[in-house]
């Protein structure tokens, strides 16, 4: 596999290019961005960077399109005075030695009592649990409350799954099952609502194609302003 690279107007597209016994040359954007070129055999590299700088407009749109999850933030260290965010507001975490476990919302921190404070693995799981017991609360609303978009695109009623996943901020399969990340509670609402549309719309186009577009323009007008608020909200 050889990694290369092209230049479009403002944008460099990189790219693993791989050879096969192929006949024509196969371009696939992956959900976590990166591009994957397959070329017949005897194609040169340069051939190659034409016929992806031909594509690079589709490429960017991909690429633009899918719902990428990057963790920007750097790696937390669950010390207190770091902060945290939770349903988009930034909160301090504070850490407090006590007998009883337990995580709380106070005046813009989130309190997470232990016996050893030290202890920052028992920190994190006490903190990944308490994001997940809100997200059992919020997702749901939430998800209930946009239900009533999805009757006219399919007869069943979708259901609702959450996790941690590494690189994407939801998907929806062919059973017509929602998948949300759970880093999503640390988003605004509104960025909740729209990963919900996003994947609801799936239910009918389980593509990024134009008839997908059309509809969530249609659901959600104003969908590449909360798109830009969500990507930017982990750097
Ligand atoms: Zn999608």
């Amino acid at each position: 596999m050889v990694k290369d690279r092209i230049q479009y107007g403002q944008s460099i597209i990189e790219y693993d290019l791989d050879y096969s016994e192929r006949k024509t040359l196969g371009i696939k954007v992956h959900p976590d961005k990166t591009v994957q070129v397959t070329a017949p055999l005897n194609t040169t590299e340069e051939n190659v960077r034409e016929k992806v700088v031909s594509k690079a407009a589709w490429i960017l749109r991909q690429q633009d399109f899918f719902l990428s999850f990057h963790p920007l933030t750097p790696p937390r260290k669950y010390v207190s005075g770091e902060t945290h965010l939770y349903l988009g507001k930034q909160y301090r975490l504070k850490i407090v030695e006590t007998e009883k476990e337990s995580v709380k919302l106070s005046a813009g921190y989130i309190i997470v009592s232990l016996r050893d404070k030290f202890n920052i693995i028992r920190v994190k799981r006490l903190l990944r649990s308490w994001y997940k017991t809100k997200a059992d609360l919020h997702f749901n609303q939430l998800f209930r409350e946009k239900l009533h978009l999805a009757k006219s695109l399919t007869k069943e009623t979708p259901m609702l799954k959450y996790r941690w996943m590494e690189k994407r901020w939801g998907s929806c399969d062919r059973n017509g099952t929602v998948h949300l990340n759970l880093e999503l509670i640390k988003a605004p609402r509104v960025c909740i609502e729209y990963v919900i549309i996003h994947e609801i719309c799936h239910l009918a186009h389980l593509n990024h194609s134009s008839a997908f577009y059309e509809l969530l323009g249609k659901l959600y007008p104003n969908w590449r302003e909360t798109k830009d608020r969500l990507e930017r909200l982990m750097v």
